[in-house]
């Protein structure tokens, strides 16, 4: 900095001298002038070393006359090094004439002193911020001697108030970008009130996508303007929110101002809006993607041509099945189908008509099933079945899945028009009963492909169970099935009959079934009813029983003795729920003559679990031409008042196992007794079955139970048998003597 010799003049002497000038005019005279003027100067000088802030004399022409240390450390240099230099070498040129205002500014004297910002430029060529104070230091005279500048490193603040400036500016950009950003989303944003929805701001793309203005909008609220599908969505999200602040990815079903659905992925964050607590919503209509992942779903779940569950989905349904068995305990059979001619028909008749075939058995497959179970094409010819909730023992199951594999059997080998061709199919079916949970769903599987390979082996349009022992169980089932058909035809059904008695006289009797068996003698009816009800046959053999029980009634109408007699038919629900039940009664009643009045239906509980409306008009129509209708087995259903009520029945009859139980067991007898008690509340005659001892009639009467039907009095028996036991009560009556306590005579008390 000091390049000429005459800008090398030692500075301080030049300072000092104008220090000592200033000092003179300022001091006294004398040694003790000197001596103040001395140490004022001293007191300068320690200051201006030790000031905080940087000190700078500067010549009228700028050269730089005097500086202290912190001057110095503000730009960079050392003192020796600034002083004689130009002030303006370390202002920056673009500065520089700012510098000159100043000081022509202060030398015109029209202010004493200017303050303001500069920077300069330091020794490393970095810039640095200072606020100068100057002001001109005069001599006695009054002339302007020097510039005395106070700098002020004002470095950090400008720094902050740099930072400071760009932060606005960032957030006035941010903000601008944030208002586009809403604006131009093409994602629904809204802010809602937490506490009721209320909309408060929404963007464009959310007036878009819901239909309605920005009117319609703000200020109302999402339940109002039923925006959820399902309210309760709404619920879950605020309390998600109040759980953790925000809520990612929700979807749910919103609604259009048109009344229109759409799919909404959602996420959501509380955020506070003039203190009230408000949530941000942005979502995006997903419709479209959940329409193409159904699809692809589809696709992957799905055998395109027959539209049944693939492979694939049957055994994720089997898995669940396998599973859902393990804690129900509930039976369940998978099906194993495979087409027995399929190959040849596929080259005869070429592929397409093999497809129009497949996608034929898949409707029919379907046809034969109920809606919880599963139809699956799992290859080629191949189908698989899964039949739900068959049970709980595995007998039980296997009859069920028999019943349906026979079912399906027969659906697929009726006649196919394909393609304008009459084409004809059979089946070979594996069937395994599964469901303690012990099996895979792959070995399940297996199971039922090796039986199905059995029932090709056996030639074909066969069904066969992997486990031998349900197949025998079935095989006899079968046999009993078949041989039923034939004994309905046949007609080797007969009824016995079981005298009601009430108070002392017989009043009628139960019809009860016997099968004379052609091999097995006669057979009761818990040999074969379940089947019956199965598999459909309890409708012409009901209708046969009905059959014999009016001609029987019209048979002792015919006899003064008889012809008070009642006849109670059991009637199963089965045969009830036929559509022409009522018709079929009253034609059976005109063709034998039989009187309506004589014959009494019993009915179970069971009947009343579906469709009681049905049940009660049937009841009603039948009752209007004076027929009589018994709830059986009563106690051991539901026994509910309200259905008792409702019901248009002339007598419940208690259920023989409380009659038989009462005396021994305490349960029994509270149950018996509670039951004669309902009954009298229901205001309906009570008949208990199974009476067996005197005891048990007794302690029945005891309770006001007067009407009785069990061995004490009879058995049921053959008819010539039944009319021979009359006799003798009759005979027994008229000559006095009561070798029968029970029975006085035959009609109604
Ligand atoms: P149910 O209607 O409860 O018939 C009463 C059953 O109890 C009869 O059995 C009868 O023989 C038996 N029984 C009567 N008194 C006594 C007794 O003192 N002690 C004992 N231990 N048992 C007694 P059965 O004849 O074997 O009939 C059994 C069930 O078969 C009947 O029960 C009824 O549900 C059904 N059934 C009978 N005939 C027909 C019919 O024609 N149609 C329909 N759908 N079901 C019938
Ligand atoms: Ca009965
Ligand atoms: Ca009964």
């Amino acid at each position: 900095m000091r390049t000429t010799a005459e800008e090398g003049i030692p500075v301080a002497i030049e300072e000092e001298e104008a220090v000592s000038a200033s000092g003179n005019a300022a001091g006294p005279e004398g040694i003790l002038g000197t001596r103040w003027l001395r140490d004022n100067e001293e007191r300068y000088r320690a200051s201006f070393d030790q000031a905080a802030v940087g000190i700078l004399h500067t010549s009228l022409q700028g050269r730089i006359l005097k500086c202290n240390e912190s001057f110095a450390r503000i730009v960079g240099y050392s003192p020796e090094e600034l002083v004689g230099s130009n002030f303006q070498e370390i202002t920056p040129p673009e500065d520089r004439d700012g510098g000159k205002a100043a000081a022509m500014h202060l030398l015109s004297g029209e202010v004493s002193n200017v303050s303001f910002e500069k920077r300069y430029l330091r020794k490393n060529g970095s810039l640095t911020w200072v606020t100068l104070t100057i002001s001109i230091q005069h001599d006695d005279e009054g002339r302007p001697q020097f510039f005395l500048t106070l700098a002020q490193d004002i470095n950090a603040r400008k720094q902050a108030e740099e930072l400071l400036a760009a932060a606005q500016e960032a957030l006035r950009v941010s903000e601008e970008r944030y208002r586009t950003a809403f604006q131009m989303s093409l994602d629904s944003i809204n802010l809602n009130r937490l506490s009721d929805g209320i909309y408060v701001e929404c963007n464009n793309a959310f007036l878009e996508t819901t239909g309605y203005t920005r009117e319609e909008v703000i200020g109302h609220g999402s339940i109002e303007l039923n925006i959820w599908e399902n309210s309760a969505d709404r619920g879950r999200l605020v309390e998600m929110l109040n759980r953790r602040g925000v809520c990612r990815n929700l979807e749910a079903r919103f609604r259009k101002k048109n009344g229109e659905m759409y799919w909404g992925l959602m996420s959501a964050s509380v955020i506070e809006l003039e203190g009230v607590p408000c949530i941000l919503s942005i979502s995006r209509d997903i419709s479209e993607v959940k329409t193409a992942q159904d699809e692809i779903r589809h696709l992957a779940f799905y055998d395109p041509l027959t539209e049944l569950p693939n492979r694939r989905l049957l055994l994720e349904r089997l898995r669940q099945t396998v599973t859902a068995s393990k804690r129900s305990g509930r039976q369940r059979a998978l099906l194993f189908i495979d087409l027995d001619n399929f190959k040849s028909l596929n080259d005869t008749l070429g592929h397409a008509v093999g497809d129009l075939l497949l996608k034929e058995v898949g409707e029919r497959l379907t046809g034969c099933i109920r809606a919880v179970d599963t139809a699956a094409r799992v290859g080629g010819d191949e189908f698989v079945v899964i039949l739900e909730d068959l049970g709980k023992t595995s007998e039980e199951a296997a009859a069920r899945a028999g019943s349906v594999a026979e079912k399906i059997l027969s659906s697929i080998t009726q006649p196919y028009v394909l393609a304008g061709r009459e084409c004809r199919s059979t089946a070979s079916m594996g069937i395994t009963v599964f469901g303690d949970g012990k099996e895979s769903s792959a070995a399940i599987l297996q199971q039922a492909d090796i039986a199905m390979y059995q029932a090709k082996a056996a030639g074909r349009e066969a069904i066969r169970f992997f486990a031998p022992e349900l197949q025998a169980a079935v095989n006899a089932r079968a046999a009993l099935e078949g041989e039923l058909r034939q004994g309905i035809r046949n007609r080797e059904f007969e009824l016995w009959y079981q005298p009601q008695v009430d108070r002392g006289r017989v009043v009628g009797a139960e019809a009860l079934l016997r099968w004379n068996h052609p091999r097995r003698g006669v057979l009761p009816p818990a040999e074969f009813i379940s089947l019956a009800e199965e598999t459909g046959l309890i409708v012409p053999l009901g209708n046969q029983v009905l059959e014999h029980a009016c001609r029987q009634l019209a048979v002792w109408s015919q006899r003064a003795e008889t012809a008070a007699l009642s006849v109670a038919v059991n009637v199963s629900p089965r045969q009830f729920r036929q559509a022409d039940f009522a018709d079929r009664v009253l034609a059976v009643l005109e063709s034998t003559g039989a009187n309506p009045k004589s014959l009494e239906l019993e009915i179970t509980e069971s009947l009343l679990v579906e469709d009681l409306e049905e049940t009660i008009a049937i009841m009603n129509a039948l009752r209007s031409h004076g027929l009589r209708f018994s709830l059986d087995d009563f106690g051991t259903g539901y026994s509910s008042l309200a259905y008792l009520k409702r019901l248009p029945l002339d007598q419940l009859k208690l259920d023989g196992s409380f009659v038989r139980d009462m005396l021994g067991d305490a349960t029994s007898r509270a149950i018996a007794h509670a039951i004669i008690w309902l009954s009298g509340e229901v205001n309906l005659p009570l008949l208990a079955e199974g009476v067996e001892t005197e005891e048990q009639r007794d302690w029945l009467a005891g309770l006001g139970c007067h009407a009785y039907q069990g061995y004490l009095f009879s058995r049921p028996v053959p008819v010539e048998q039944f009319q021979l036991l009359l006799d003798r009560v009759r005979e027994e009556e008229e000559s006095g003597a009561a070798a029968a306590p029970w029975i006085c005579r035959t009609g109604r008390p």
